[in-house]
């Protein structure tokens, strides 16, 4: 039997997979994903990404991702704030509830690229990330995380504007602090960069959190697996580019964390989406109508 998955975080509407996502879409559904959460990154492509999440059946979340900042003007929060309005209520007048707008994301502070940390730029991506903070508290959403080098900052935020949790995605950060996230209502993303040896600090601690604490995700087309990647030199001698991940790799990268754990891989499948169930409420409607992707 096909064990059931969910990837909570997958960039399906990226230029990446632009000649073949139904064809990535049919083969995540091969290796038993019922669902891939689909986050947005910038404003531009909110009304693509609702129109995709209507096509596939796939649930989405909206929002301003850090690394869009720089682009980014104040009114593209009015333009985040009018799309939660028309996918949440049902008393607009033509505007029907969207079941599938499970979360608002991507959101949250990159202190890792240089130019994201000049002071002017730390302070947009601060504006930005309480700002739709607000919005999430407003209209009653968890919340999506970019966290790279920003735990702490990230932390603050949360104690300030209390939303009702989420994910914290692509998770690298100290057992201290993953505690705390937990304790605010969050759960762990691991993926890809959970596969390599070298990863010894992010291999801890998939190994030593609780069970509860965490969920999957392939971040597709980024974070490839170790048996996805290439190396520079392989990337100039081939002529490629960086290998695509998809969400189709997702079991594969659940059976690493399912063999540091020492869990089966069932146990791993079952409690993984559980805890998605748990954190993105909004997903159970759409989970429980159609528990497989839908067919194309
Ligand atoms: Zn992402």
């Amino acid at each position: 039997m096909t064990l059931q998955w969910i990837d909570s975080h997958c960039h399906l509407d990226a230029p990446e997979f632009a000649h073949d996502r139904i064809e990535v879409l049919q083969r995540a559904q091969v290796q038993g994903l019922a669902a891939c959460v689909m986050p947005a990154v910038q404003a531009k492509d909110f009304e693509p990404l609702i129109q995709l999440a209507r096509v596939t059946g796939q649930p989405y979340a909206l929002g301003i991702h850090p690394l869009y900042v720089p682009k980014a003007q104040e009114s593209d929060l009015a333009l985040l704030e009018k799309h939660l309005q028309e996918a949440l209520s049902s008393h607009l007048e033509g505007t029907a509830k969207d079941p599938r707008l499970v979360a608002l994301g991507e959101i949250g502070l990159d202190f890792w690229v240089p130019s994201l940390c000049e002071p002017a730029m730390r302070d947009k991506q601060e504006f930005f990330y309480h700002a739709q903070l607000k919005l999430a508290k407003r209209y009653e959403l968890p919340v999506i995380l970019h966290v790279r080098k920003s735990a702490d900052a990230l932390l603050k935020g949360l104690r300030q504007i209390k939303v009702q949790g989420g994910i914290a995605h692509a998770f690298n950060g100290s057992l201290q602090q993953a505690q705390f996230f937990i304790d605010m209502g969050f759960v762990l993303g691991f993926g890809g960069a959970m596969t390599y040896d070298r990863a010894l600090q992010l291999r801890q601690l998939a190994t030593n959190l609780p069970m509860t604490a965490i969920v999957l995700e392939t971040d597709a087309p980024d974070i490839p697996p170790h048996w996805l990647y290439k190396t520079q030199s392989q990337r100039q001698s081939e002529g490629v580019s960086q290998g695509r991940n998809e969400p189709s790799e997702l079991p594969r990268i659940a059976s690493v964390l399912a063999h540091l754990r020492g869990e089966s891989l069932s146990n791993v499948a079952a409690s993984t989406v559980h805890n998605t169930l748990r954190v993105l409420p909004r997903l159970q409607s759409i989970f429980s109508v159609s528990p497989s992707l839908r067919s194309f």
